[in-house]
């Protein structure tokens, strides 16, 4: 296509601005992202070549339309970059109104005119700085552009970044505009191809109209082996052109017309560097009271949430906005994966206002609503499947139970809990389920816990002989989340399995008597403070059963609650409590009557072994204590 410029020049005018100079400012404003420049600029070229297909479809436009594509051509002998459409154009008149008019809108009159036309919300709305972010890159602007009325005038409008412009008619054969950006000294990176091929994926890679990149020319061997008078391979100049697009991402299309997978292809396109697959997703699609489409996917959540937050891209009509959409939806659904899609969130605009924004608290809502609704459903519908996923689900339901209250409502329904024989309940099967045998005295129905049954394998052990259910409760938020429970629920308490002794973790009325008068309790007692560590155990005395270990170590359950909880939402009280355990003596034991008849040195020899082997069977002897004790047994045996 050739572009011949006539000298004479038609017109030449101030840019109508509202401040004395708006460049600066421009420049300013955006000045860490200024590559936004090239979105601005090839959303409107899509949003001409849209506009023309929307005039031929209403007949309003009857000429040929060509190839729509949109292309994108760095020259960097000349140090331009140059965005190339074939739309509807501009004449010099609406330059004049579009352009020099900084503060009007061509696209809001475009949508004014006609609104409730079918197809005309597509068009992509105001983005705010639109065509001026060119001169955060530019020393000078043409736009070269042909409109597409039947013997329109090609016009050339020329402005280098001050209020002047200039306007002069062209000869041009192509309908449609080119926007011809020089670029200044600062900005050199925008003449590297990698560094546009870059913003072009970033922010083009679904937009509607095929996105096309070509570096002007590029010199190759030549394909049919010409030689040159050194009888090298001749190098011949060639135009280099890459589909930078999908223009039919998955989520523009209907759900009925989307296969499984599909949705997986189309996951993989967004997330490349990801092996995993997700769990499931949902479709969105709404075009009332609001417009939102998109696909959002379940990823696999593993213990270390932080990484996989921030992955859910919003678009508006297809152009890529940002991937922070903190302020749009709740917080739990940030663990969410994949794509938002509505051009009725404001862009823009500061993150305090969006989230006052009724649009957007709507959107937000409908978000939670449709997440809690999916996985009410596939807990109804299969059962069997929402438990095989529930183990990946598990942190994300409980994350949304903790910090979103009408997710909590729902969640109330489908929140399981795994046993430690690998079953899964709802809170109030488990509690009607339980309730016979693991009500307490004060008609509270306990739920024993342990956070790896592996670890605390004696203690799940001995509660099960009593016939006690033992949860898996492993997840990073498992004790704030049992705490939601005990407030939502009635009557339900969580206690581990290690929080006290058998006989007390649910604690009957029935007392047991104790074999050793008070007066050899204390002596029990005084034994076992001389061998332990008296900062962080508290020897206590109690009369179990005596089917119970002579000695356990307990950390009372919410001494440890607390604990946990201010680690995790890190409160700075951490550190504050000292690690701190109950040694707790069961008085009815054999073994702890017989201690007291022996001499001192054995009482104390004993004492040490049993209070060892009882860190032991916990896992908490460690180091020199776990050396030493090896050591002194192996002595015993030889
Ligand atoms: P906005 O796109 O938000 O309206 P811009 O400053 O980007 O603001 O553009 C102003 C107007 O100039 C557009 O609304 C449109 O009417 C016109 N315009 C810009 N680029 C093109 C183009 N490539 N083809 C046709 N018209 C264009």
């Amino acid at each position: 296509m050739s572009v011949e410029i006539k000298t004479k020049v038609m017109k030449t005018g101030q840019i109508h601005v509202q401040t004395e100079n708006i460049f600066p400012i421009i420049k300013k404003f955006l000045y860490s992202d200024h590559e936004i420049f090239l979105r601005e600029l090839v959303s409107n070229a899509v949003d001409a070549s849209q506009k023309l297909k929307f005039f031929a479809k209403n007949g309003d436009y009857k000429g040929e339309m060509g190839d729509l594509k949109v292309e994108i051509i760095l020259n960097k002998d000349e140090k331009t970059l140059t965005i190339r459409d074939r739309g509807i154009g501009m004449t010099a008149e609406e330059i004049d109104k579009y352009i020099n008019q900084i503060a009007f809108s061509g696209a809001e009159e475009f949508v004014e005119k006609y609104k409730g036309t079918e197809g005309a919300e597509q068009i992509i709305g105001h983005f705010g700085l639109g065509f001026y972010s060119a001169f955060m890159v530019a020393e000078k602007v043409q736009i070269q552009t042909l409109a597409h009325y039947d013997d329109a005038q090609a016009v050339q409008w020329e402005s280098n970044g001050s209020p002047e412009y200039t306007i002069t008619n062209i000869e041009k054969v192509d309908r449609g505009t080119d926007i011809v950006l020089y670029i200044n000294d600062e900005s050199v990176e925008f003449l590297e191809k990698n560094r546009i091929t870059e913003i072009l994926n970033k922010y083009c890679k679904f937009l509607p109209v095929p996105i096309v990149f070509g570096t002007k020319t590029e010199y190759i061997d030549s394909p049919e082996g010409e030689k040159d008078e050194d009888g090298k391979i001749k190098r011949v100049a060639t135009e280099v052109e890459n589909q930078i697009n999908n223009p039919e991402p998955a989520w523009t299309k209907a759900p009925v017309d989307l296969k499984q997978e599909d949705y997986d292809a189309f996951y993989r396109e967004l997330y490349p560097m990801t092996f995993e697959q997700p769990l499931f997703h949902i479709h969105l699609n709404v075009d009332y009271p609001f417009n939102l489409t998109g696909i959002l996917y379940f990823p696999k959540i593993k213990e270390n949430i932080e990484v996989q937050r921030n992955k859910i891209n919003l678009y508006s009509n297809q152009v890529f906005i940002t991937d922070s959409v903190a302020e749009i939806v709740p917080e739990f659904l940030t663990l969410l994966h994949g794509v938002i899609d509505s051009p009725d969130i404001p862009l823009n605009v500061s993150r305090s206002y969006l989230q006052s924004d009724g649009n957007v608290k709507k959107i937000s809502s409908h978000i939670t609503k449709k997440v809690s609704d999916k996985l009410a459903e596939m807990f109804k519908n299969d059962r069997a499947d929402f438990e095989a996923k529930w183990d990946d689900l598990q942190i994300f339901v409980q994350y949304g139970t903790l910090t979103d209250d009408k997710f909590a409502e729902k969640a109330k329904s489908f929140s399981l809990v795994k046993t430690t024989d690998g079953t899964y309940h709802t809170i109030d099967e488990l509690k009607e389920k339980v309730a016979p045998i693991q009500t307490d005295k004060d008609d509270k129905v306990v739920f024993l816990y342990t956070p790896d049954a592996e670890e605390q394998f004696s203690l799940v052990k001995k509660a099960k002989e009593r016939g006690y259910e033992v949860l898996l409760l492993n997840s990073p938020l498992a004790s704030h989340w049992i705490s939601k429970m005990e407030q939502t629920f009635e009557k339900v308490t969580f206690t581990r399995v290690d929080s006290d002794s058998l006989d007390n973790l649910i604690k009957k009325s029935e007392e047991i008597p104790s074999k050793l008068s008070k007066d050899d309790e204390e002596k029990v007692k005084g034994i076992f403070e001389g061998v332990v560590n008296k900062e962080k155990f508290t020897v206590q005395l109690q009369s179990m059963s005596s089917d119970e270990a002579p000695i356990i170590v307990t950390q009372p359950e919410f001494i440890r609650r607390m604990m946990e909880q201010q680690k995790m939402g890190g409160g700075g009280f951490y550190g504050a409590f000292p690690e701190m355990y109950n040694l707790v003596v069961n008085a009815n034991h054999d073994t702890i009557s017989s201690i007291l008849t022996k001499d001192e040195a054995g009482q104390k020899e004993s004492a040490k072994y049993l209070a060892d082997l009882a860190l032991l069977s916990q896992g908490m002897l460690k180091g020199e204590a776990l050396d030493s004790f090896i050591e002194r047994s192996l002595n015993n045996i030889n």
